[in-house]
């Protein structure tokens, strides 16, 4: 069986707390790999690494931190297959999925190239007579990020990019489900250059996580998962005194106008529900349509569905593959299976297709749907659509903005007042307007509203850059001797 091992000082380094995860291959339902989970010990002895690395780390020089970026960015490029593949095999994403990820991955590597720019400060000459002001950035010092199994290598390059360029060491603590994609980062950042222990991959479970949490030599915490995980994360760290971006769970709306074409938002909402199996954060997963166009829109969206090619990623045709685990496919088919009792109408079931080996359910799609129902209260994770009926725009709105995610929303529509009025009032932090999917561009900030996220900063972009350094501001007097006096009175600036 294959094991794989901790990531400490640009090696492979064996785990020795004696407990293993398992690690599946979704698309076959068998166990592939074991992955080594730290203990607390290990992870103090990974922090002692990181820790020793940063002085000379943060005094390298920014143009020397970017050529390493820029080499990263090659390596990536020219292995983006090979990175997809382990995508596959652990995740179960399809290619043009996998490798979807990671071109947006790759886009936070080319921010981050920027950093000589994004670190610069300002400076304001002669603030008083002599004397000049101006702002730095500085890093935090031992940064750690703790990923979740749906972008086993974007998100992580969401956190580390940023946090190493701007002169932090990095450990990253990737989802146990999925571990290899995160080693092979890793070994590309060898091959770039990055200097020993800048980053470090620590395998593990709750135990690595929570001493993360509380070490005091671990400045900041950079947290994606789901929202419970989030809260905790969020809670422990910042009573431990870290800094602390924790992103949680989702429930995505697209609302659907009369005045829509309703091929494209159709085409629009099958592509974002179903999209990796629906696990994806941003997935669609409530469409709410405007009465008036409501049963068009089903008949739209039922005859898509069923050509949605389920399937292996290693079949080069198929378009949606697994869900991780056994377990949660199992939870997924409770909501689909649960869904009539509750008063809703399913449309399409894909349960049949969970007595596969794979952790495969075929695309489901609920209508009718209401809050007060667990396929609409809860969020599902899974290939799922629901489609809920509401009388008006101002119905659609209020629906949004009483659910207690604000991750990202969608409206369809062909008036510009309406969107703009949307994007006016809705409680939601990253909005689309006739786009299902509206994840920002890597210089802008990631991030939702409500429980989608605890704590101050998005993640990524201008906000990564904050959130990774510490500002600091320096008052300068270059004395001269003929302007010297003792005055005991408060400085003022005039
Ligand atoms: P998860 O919360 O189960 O796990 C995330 C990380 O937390 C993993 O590294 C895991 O090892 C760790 N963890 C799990 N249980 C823990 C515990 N009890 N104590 C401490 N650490 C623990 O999430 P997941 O299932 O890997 O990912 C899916 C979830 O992530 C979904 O809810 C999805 O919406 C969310 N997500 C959110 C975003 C976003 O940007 N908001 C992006 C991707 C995924």
């Amino acid at each position: 069986m294959q094991r794989i091992s901790h990531w400490v000082n640009n090696k492979v380094v064996v785990g020795t707390s004696g407990r293993t995860g398992k690690v599946f291959n979704p698309a076959t339902g068998e166990q592939q790999a074991e992955v080594d989970l730290a203990s607390t010990a290990e992870v103090d002895a990974v922090i002692a690494k990181s820790k020793a690395a940063f002085p000379e780390w943060r005094a390298t020089g920014m143009s020397r931190r970017a050529e390493i970026m820029f080499r990263t960015r090659e390596l990536l490029d020219a292995n983006r297959k090979e990175l997809a593949t382990y995508l596959t095999l652990e995740h179960g994403k399809v290619p043009s999925d996998a490798l979807g990820e990671i071109a947006r991955g790759i886009e936070n590597i080319e921010f981050a190239c920027g950093i000589p720019a994004l670190m610069k400060g300002g400076y304001s000459e002669q603030a008083s007579g002599g004397v000049d002001v101006y702002s730095i950035r500085q890093p935090l010092g031992v940064v750690a990020g703790i990923t979740p199994f749906n972008f086993p290598a974007m998100v992580p390059m969401w956190m580390f990019a940023n946090a190493i360029m701007c002169g932090n060491t990095f450990i990253l603590k990737p989802s146990e489900k999925d571990p290899s994609a995160s080693m092979f980062i890793a070994d590309l950042l060898r091959q770039a250059g990055l200097p020993d222990g800048v980053f470090n991959v620590l395998h593990g479970d709750k135990e690595a996580v929570d001493r993360l949490l509380v070490h005091p030599d671990i400045q900041s915490v950079s947290f994606v998962g789901s929202t419970p995980i989030a809260k905790y994360v969020y809670e422990t760290g910042t009573k431990n005194g870290k800094r602390v971006q924790a992103l949680g769970g989702a429930k995505n709306h697209m609302l659907v106008l009369p005045d829509a074409d309703l091929d494209m938002a159709a085409d629009a909402a099958v592509s974002a529900a179903y999209g990796s199996a629906g696990e994806r954060c941003m997935a669609i997963s409530v469409v709410l349509a405007v009465d008036t166009i409501a049963d068009a829109l089903i008949e739209k969206l039922k005859t898509r569905v069923p050509n949605i090619k389920v399937g292996p990623g290693t079949d080069p045709s198929a378009e949606m593959g697994p869900l991780i685990s056994r377990e949660h496919r199992d939870k997924v088919a409770s909501y689909i299976n649960n869904a009539a009792g509750e008063g809703a109408t399913v449309v399409i079931n894909g349960t049949d297709k969970a007595k596969d080996a794979g952790f495969f359910l075929n695309p489901s799609l609920i209508d009718n749907v209401k809050p007060g129902m667990k396929c609409y209260d809860e969020e599902i994770f899974g290939p799922v659509l629901t489609v809920m009926r509401v009388k008006s725009y101002a119905e659609g709105l209020k629906t949004i903005n009483d659910n207690e995610f604000g991750n990202g929303t969608a409206i369809f529509t062909r008036d510009g007042g309406v969107a703009r009025q949307f994007q006016y009032d809705v409680q939601v932090g990253m909005v689309g307007i006739n786009v299902p999917i509206p994840v920002p561009v890597s210089y802008y900030s990631f991030g939702g509203w409500k429980a989608s996220l605890f704590g101050d900063q998005h993640m990524y972009g201008p906000e990564g850059i904050n959130f990774f350094t510490r500002g600091k501001v320096v008052t300068s007097r270059w004395p001269d001797p003929r302007t010297s006096a003792v005055d005991l009175g408060f400085p003022t600036n005039r």
